[in-house]
């Protein structure tokens, strides 16, 4: 059976020209970059072209670029790195992903008051709310760039001047956006910016932080003096040569790909619109990543169109967390309003690199098919 992967947002296949310096890295570039011997000062040298290739993505400074194990190793680091270095109040948004939310808890759990902020039925967090729930003590601003589910990108420059002008430290979770869109961490002004590889081609055990200079960060891992003190652990060096490579790919293609990603997500979306009824976009008011739409289909739950997709070849993904045997729907649209059914009625297709506009009307024809045979299945759904 042909199989198209449309769940690029969970993650993404390794890319051609990051194989091609995957494998020799793995093979010759094995050094510990902490030895003095030739082993190891070669893959100090590979480890320092990656930081620079990274840092050139996102438009920082390499020594300010801190690699980890992913987005999550990432968002730990900054959130808990940050709030524990400067102990006050907190603020994050209801949209976050589990990386930053989850920490979050962990520091309520030390006493460290934190306030989630709503978004609106757009998906997108208003700075005004941001502003509303300072507090003198407030010490450090979590908000995402690009949401994971529905897509949408927040202001979170606007963020950081809030945050600024408080003497706030501003974090922003930008692993669905760094890769999908341009990102100047400078022009947005954060002061900690988290990416992961496996979103952009590099493989999974690979992210970065970045780390303004002269912003104090308490670490999250002992050992070791690498990283300048800030993550200790041996370097996995050809994860880091993997995500340089993805990089710098991914910042010589990026108007390209954008474009064409755009086309291909609204050509799906319109295309299910056209074929099924009671179904609509999720957040399709506020600004979004290219690459990625949320759909609710109303009477049939999402987990059932993603079996009866998947036994017709195609990979996308409902939003929805298994906890404790059952299945929850996204907290991101129920943040966004969406009343429980409909969120659990709903689905993610993340497009990339790998898609054509052939897959996405085959996609759109088995979704048009699925969704028919499932509501005629479905006790909820009223028939016309
Ligand atoms: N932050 C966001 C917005 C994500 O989408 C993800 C992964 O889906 C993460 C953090 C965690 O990244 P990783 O899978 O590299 O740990």
């Amino acid at each position: 059976m042909q199989r198209y992967y449309f769940d690029h947002n969970a993650t993404t296949p390794v890319s051609p020209e990051v194989l091609e310096v995957l494998v020799p890295a793995l093979l010759e570039v094995y050094g510990n970059a902490s030895s003095i011997h030739h082993y190891g000062q070669l893959a100090k040298q590979r480890l320092e072209i990656a930081r620079r290739q990274t840092a050139a993505l996102i438009h920082c400074d390499p020594n300010e670029i801190v690699f980890t194990s992913g987005g999550t190793e990432s968002d730990n680091l900054a959130v808990l790195g940050a709030a524990r270095e400067r102990p006050g109040h907190l603020i994050t948004a209801a949209i976050e992903h589990p990386a930053v939310l989850s920490s979050c808890a962990q520091l309520e759990r030390e006493g460290i008051e934190v306030i989630y902020v709503a978004v609106g039925p757009d998906g997108v967090v208003d700075p005004v709310d941001i502003r509303r729930a300072l507090q003198p003590n407030t010490s450090l601003i979590s908000v995402m760039h690009a949401n994971n589910e529905v897509g949408t990108i927040q202001p979170v420059k606007e963020i950081a001047r809030i945050a600024h002008e408080a003497g706030v430290l501003m974090h922003v979770d930008g692993v669905q956006a760094a890769g999908r869109i341009a990102v100047n961490v400078q022009d947005l002004d954060a002061d900690l910016y988290s990416v992961s590889g496996h979103k952009l081609g590099a493989p999974k055990g690979i992210g970065a932080l970045y780390v303004r200079k002269g912003t104090k960060l308490r670490p999250v891992l002992f050992g070791g003096r690498h990283e300048r003190d800030r993550r200790a652990g041996t370097e996995n060096v050809p994860g880091a040569v993997a995500l340089g490579q993805a990089s710098e790919w991914t910042r010589a293609n990026l108007s390209g790909e954008t474009a064409r990603l755009a086309e291909l997500r609204d050509r799906l979306e319109q295309g299910i619109m056209n074929r099924v009824p009671s179904a609509g976009v999720n957040g399709a008011r506020g600004p979004r990543i290219p690459n990625t739409t949320n759909i609710y289909f109303d009477g049939i739950e999402g987990e059932a169109i993603v079996i009866s997709l998947d036994l017709k070849g195609f990979a996308v993904s409902s939003g929805s967390a298994c906890s404790s045997g059952a299945v929850e729907p996204s907290h991101v649209l129920l943040a966004m309003g969406l009343p429980r059914d409909r969120a659990k009625s709903s689905l993610r297709f993340s497009l990339g690199r790998e898609n054509t506009r052939e897959q996405v009307d085959a996609l759109i024809g088995a979704v048009a098919e699925s969704v028919a045979h499932l509501r005629k299945l479905s006790p909820t759904y009223a028939h016309a």
